[in-house]
């Protein structure tokens, strides 16, 4: 079938340069997420180069889903018929007058980051690696650490999208108040973001120190301490001997100072060789550590850009609990070790601030997040999910969107006040559900 005939079959009319850029299912290499743990439906998918032909993309399907870098563990970039990759438009816009740039939505933070490290600026945080889009993250909350540092989606500060009948609009945290706080975590279904700004700041320099075997016990009084010893601090455990396997320290530099690490850390001694944060793996593709000083994005992600992030095949899952209700909240899931090490990597907690973002798992609440790397046994996982699930749920405990969950609608429902608002805002830009997919209809819709 050639291309113009399989396009007819479903139910796309694409005509120009789009044409060209348009590959069917058969020819696609990519057809899985980065963990290859989901397949995506989509027969087709749309690389436009320009705006005018992602509004063209828009206009011409009844139906479609924004993909950003593949790296989200459910359906949530899916669709059945077209997902469009916007990968092509990667424009790098630095405004230093305003402090920000602007990214087209093929923009990883791995092209990002050094881009405006050479011109003196830096993000306030980044994810464990650098890999992701800035959109795809963005939508999803994606977060990094630190008790003072908001999600990646509390530094947007502008958004460009195309909104089903193909209309460009744009949305300012200036200009646009709460509607602007409903769009930035969107969940890709409020339209095709074309382009994203973010704040910068002046370029800084971080040291990274790991230690090793902190008891979980030092956690019951001195949590906010510990999380609050560096800029960004992970906790590393696969919850056997009530201990911490690795805690991850990453401080900020300020010019002119020395940063002194401590030989130990509440009892736990520093790491005399670079690790892993899963024991026995090769540090190769982790971050400098050892307290040495580099570049911001060279010791905020845990994973070198060039190197395979994590172990390559895995599943992720992750619940953000009330800070406060930390310790409570490690001391339930750790109730049920035996039965989650076995199937596991790694865990590790983080904290995040709380921010006014609707459908952030952070909204108006300090949080930690208890995040598990699991082995590719999803049968299995998916068993142990809703026990895990269930010794949260005392902590209202909110669900990484783009990661694996089976919290149930109604109980989501509960968990964010703002979705009857976000229910609606999606409605008006897309009244017909163009961007809806099984996800949003499952998980927010319901
Ligand atoms: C190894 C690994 C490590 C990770 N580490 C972290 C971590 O440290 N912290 C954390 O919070 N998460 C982490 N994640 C999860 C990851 O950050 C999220 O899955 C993120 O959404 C991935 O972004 P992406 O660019 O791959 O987007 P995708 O997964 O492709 O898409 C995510 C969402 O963004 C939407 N989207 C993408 N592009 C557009 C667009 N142009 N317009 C509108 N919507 C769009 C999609 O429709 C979808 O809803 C990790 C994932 C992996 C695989």
């Amino acid at each position: 079938m050639d291309k113009r005939e399989f396009l007819k079959s479903s139910g796309v009319i694409l005509t120009g340069s789009l044409l060209q850029r348009y590959v069917s299912a058969e020819a696609q290499t990519d057809r899985t997420n980065w963990a290859g743990n989901y397949t995506y439906h989509a027969k087709n998918l749309l690389s436009p180069k320009t705006t005018e032909e992602v509004q063209a993309a828009v206009k011409s399907c009844a139906t479609l889903k924004a993909l950003g870098a593949r790296h989200s563990f459910n359906g949530i970039a899916d669709n059945p018929l077209n997902q469009i990759s916007l990968k092509q438009m990667d424009s790098i816009a630095l405004d230093e007058k305003a402090r920000t740039v602007t990214v087209g939505a093929g923009v990883t933070y791995g092209l990002l980051a050094p881009y405006i490290d050479g011109k003196g600026y830096a993000l306030h945080n980044l994810a464990s690696l650098p890999h992701i889009s800035v959109v795809g993250a963005c939508s999803t909350a994606t977060h990094g650490s630190g008790n003072k540092n908001g999600n990646l989606s509390t530094a947007v500060s502008g958004l460009e999208f195309i909104t089903a009948d193909g209309e460009v609009k744009t949305l300012s945290r200036q200009k646009d108040g709460e509607r602007f706080h409903g769009a930035v975590v969107g969940l890709g279904g409020l339209g095709v973001i074309t382009k994203i700004t973010v704040d910068v700041q002046p370029t800084y320099q971080v040291g990274q120190a790991v230690y090793e075997n902190l008891s979980i016990a030092q956690l019951e009084k001195h949590l906010d301490e510990i999380f609050a010893s560096g800029y960004s601090v992970s906790l590393f455990t696969d919850w056997q001997n009530h201990r911490i396997t690795q805690v991850w320290i990453k401080r900020r530099i300020e010019p002119g100072t020395m940063q002194k690490w401590a030989p130990e850390f509440f009892g736990a001694p520093m790491a005399m060789k670079k690790l892993h944060p899963i024991t026995g793996h090769s540090a190769e593709s982790c971050t400098e550590q050892g307290g040495v000083p580099g570049p911001w994005y060279e010791r905020l992600p845990h994973f070198k850009m060039n190197f395979t992030p994590s172990s390559g095949a895995e599943l992720q899952t992750e619940y953000f609990v009330p800070r406060d209700k930390g310790y409570e909240a490690i001391l339930a899931v750790e109730e049920l070790r035996d039965q989650i090490t076995p199937h596991l990597f790694v865990t590790e907690l983080r904290t995040i601030e709380a921010d006014d973002l609707w459908m952030s798992m952070a909204y108006k609440r300090p949080s930690l997040a208890i995040h598990f790397t699991w082995k590719p046994e999803w049968p299995v996982v998916k068993e142990i999910l809703p026990q895990i699930e269930a010794k949260l749920a005392p902590f209202n405990t909110r669900p990484h969107w783009a990661k694996l969950f089976t919290v149930p609608q109604p109980r989501l429902k509960q968990l964010y006040a703002k979705m009857p608002d976000y229910q609606a805002l999606v409605g008006e830009y897309d009244p017909k559900g163009k961007f809806r997919n099984e996800f949003l209809n499952t998980n927010i819709f319901g």
